[in-house]
């Protein structure tokens, strides 16, 4: 826990990483003291997250403690000197949050994607100088989320800063939320006064992809984290599997390694090295799973009696394949070298 932590200067300047750490949902009062005194022994956490409204995928579910949950927060502060953030998705969320005493707001990926909504959020708060954070849109669409921050600029916030938490998918076999790393880095290069922290929870969903995802947000600049953490992760009502006791959030933090001091110390090269390497091991797991495809086809066609190698099959997909990359800035060549490569490996799987 940090003392009089001063939100609204770090956003202006983030010289050191933030922390945000607190429940995915707030659910009673005992469960949030002893997560906030858990994370006041660390010295690197700053703000008390905690969900009080909880936008569900699917309905009939535990939809957050509602305003009661905002007392129990104003409790942790008082108790523990953290400053408190809560996700907000309508006017009475902001209405609630400001009389509660809640200093810090968050606009969730789901509220994001809709332009009416975050409209109806900047409306509530014009003229208030709280400071408000924009997570990314569940789809990859930086335009939108620029968009969010302007409207809250038109309403004259001043004090913002985005939350990168992956994005989703049909098929997402890794993350939760895939990371697509290059988003929030169009973002910081299109609004390099933006700071943008990373919510490794919501990409990862399990514990055991955090500390590497961590890394990888370190290595790539990020200008700090959002991590849920709860007494009892198990037993807690909402994204159980990714939430960590605060000591094992410690645990985290100190095992990470600060190779970039200060984004303005990392040459652009090296970031985009870190970028290619980060597009290489998302080619290696697809190209591995279209391997494993090969291998059903491979079994269907010997249950068919089919011949392994269909020509003329191969140089249709071949030939779309130049078409597409040829369209993508590709060369006719590269295209071909890298499919033939590939389809290769795939009759050898397949054999
Ligand atoms: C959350 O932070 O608990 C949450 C609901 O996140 P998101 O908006 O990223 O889904
Ligand atoms: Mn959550």
């Amino acid at each position: 826990m940090t003392d009089n932590f001063d939100i609204r200067a770090w956003l202006r300047k983030p010289e050191r990483l933030l922390v945000v750490s607190g429940p995915c949902s707030v659910e009673s009062e005992r469960q949030l003291l002893e997560t906030a005194e858990g994370l006041s022994k660390i010295k690197n956490v700053n703000v008390l997250r905690g969900g009080i409204w909880k936008p569900r995928t699917r309905p009939d579910v535990f939809e957050g403690v509602g305003e009661v949950g905002l007392e129990w927060m104003r409790e942790a502060k008082e108790r523990f000197g953290f400053l408190t953030m809560t996700e907000v998705a309508t006017p009475e969320h902001v209405e609630l949050a400001l009389k509660h005493g809640i200093d810090i707001l968050w606009v969730g990926a789901r509220t994001v994607v809709n332009p009416f909504s975050v409209q109806e959020i900047a409306n509530c708060l014009r003229g208030n100088d709280m400071p408000v954070f924009v997570k990314n849109p569940i789809a990859p669409d930086v335009r939108l989320w620029l968009g969010a921050f302007e409207r809250l600029e038109s309403a004259g916030l001043r004090y913002l800063g985005a939350i990168h938490r992956g994005f989703a998918s049909f098929d997402n076999t890794r993350y939760r939320n895939a990371p697509l790393w290059e988003v929030p880095i169009e973002l910081n290069r299109l609004r390099p006064d933006i700071p943008i922290i990373t919510d490794i929870s919501h990409i990862c969903g399990c514990r055991e992809l955090l500390q590497d995802t961590a890394q990888k947000a370190l290595d790539l600049a990020t200008d700090g984290f959002m991590i849920e953490s709860h007494c009892n992760p198990d037993a807690a009502l909402t994204d159980s599997r990714q939430q960590l006791t605060p000591k094992a959030l410690q645990s985290l933090l100190n095992q990470l390694v600060v190779r970039i001091k200060n984004a303005s110390n990392e040459t652009r090269l090296q970031i985009f090295r870190k970028e290619i390497d980060i597009i290489d091991d998302e080619i290696l797991s697809l190209i591995a799973k279209r391997m494993n495809v090969s291998e059903k086809i491979g079994e269907y066609k010997k249950e068919q009696k089919v011949a392994v190698l269909q020509m003329d099959r191969w140089k249709q997909v071949l030939d779309d394949h130049i078409n597409k990359g040829v369209r993508l800035g590709l060369s006719a060549e590269a295209v071909k070298d890298i499919f033939e490569a590939i389809h290769k490996e795939s009759i050898s799987r397949q054999l």
